[in-house]
């Protein structure tokens, strides 16, 4: 899909459900508030209706406010969630997966910023019980769709990270699919193969999940990647807003 300053990737199953766009890198989304107009713009709300998170690769959950923002200070969170169509989600990510749920039943959506850390954490299983507890979602109207992010061909970690997912309790056989092993070689973490397989245990539909299955770090030239750019790497957005103005009481 072509927006005014590039293309953006949509997920045209999740665009049946929810207005949604992943930016790539025609745009850098640093300081240019230009850039941010646009983007508010093209995903059909006021700029102080986007809803930013000052992400800290945890494991929060928060609900977005609705109406004006000037009281809204973006909370250390990495997941946000809503019902509401006057109010778009953003997260930001250059390498970590952005992760956008949307409820077809209810109308409710999510945006969830899942690097290594926040996988390890379990974050997009939290967003869906926080739907569920919010709106009464089921996880099985829910549909994902998990953006450009680090590929396993990219995903080079030490065996602290392999580590520190054993210690989060994830078992055996998950940190064997996960971690991809070549003999003589450091691990190389499935970013999207973790967070797939975390929301189908969590109740989505195999078929509900959809994979972008594009690498930034693979390339740069379409995408932004802090492995490939280092600190001065831009962002790119990933946004979702519902599409409902009424929110059945569950
Ligand atoms: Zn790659």
């Amino acid at each position: 899909m072509q927006a005014p300053w590039g293309a953006v990737l949509v997920c045209r199953p999740l665009q049946s459900y929810a207005e949604h766009f992943f930016t790539a890198a025609s745009v850098v989304l640093r300081e240019s508030q230009d850039e941010w107009n646009g983007l508010a713009a093209f995903a059909g709300v006021p700029r102080d209706r986007l809803r930013l998170l000052n992400q800290v690769h945890g494991r929060s959950i928060v609900k977005a406010p609705v109406g004006d923002d000037s009281m809204w200070i973006r909370p250390a969170a990495d997941g946000i969630l809503t019902a509401d169509p006057s109010v778009a989600l953003v997260v930001r990510v250059a390498d970590c997966a952005p992760v956008l749920l949307a409820d077809r039943r209810t109308g409710a959506v999510a945006a969830v910023h899942a690097g290594w850390r926040s996988t390890m954490q379990r974050i997009v299983p939290a967003a869906v019980e926080r739907l569920a507890a919010e709106w009464g979602s089921k996880p099985a109207d829910l549909m994902a769709a998990i953006g450009p992010s680090l590929g396993t061909c990219c995903g080079e970690m030490g065996e602290e990270v392999v580590d520190a997912f054993r210690s989060a309790g994830h078992d055996r056989a998950a940190l064997d699919r996960w971690f991809i092993r070549a003999p003589g070689k450091r691990p190389y973490f499935d970013l999207w193969r973790a967070n797939r397989e975390q929301l189908e245990d969590a109740g989505v539909a195999a078929d509900a999940v959809h994979v972008a299955g594009l690498c930034t770090r693979t390339h740069p030239e379409i995408f932004h990647s802090y492995r490939a750019a280092g600190a001065g790497a831009g962002r790119m957005a990933a946004v979702i807003r519902s599409r409902r103005r009424r929110v059945p009481v569950a």
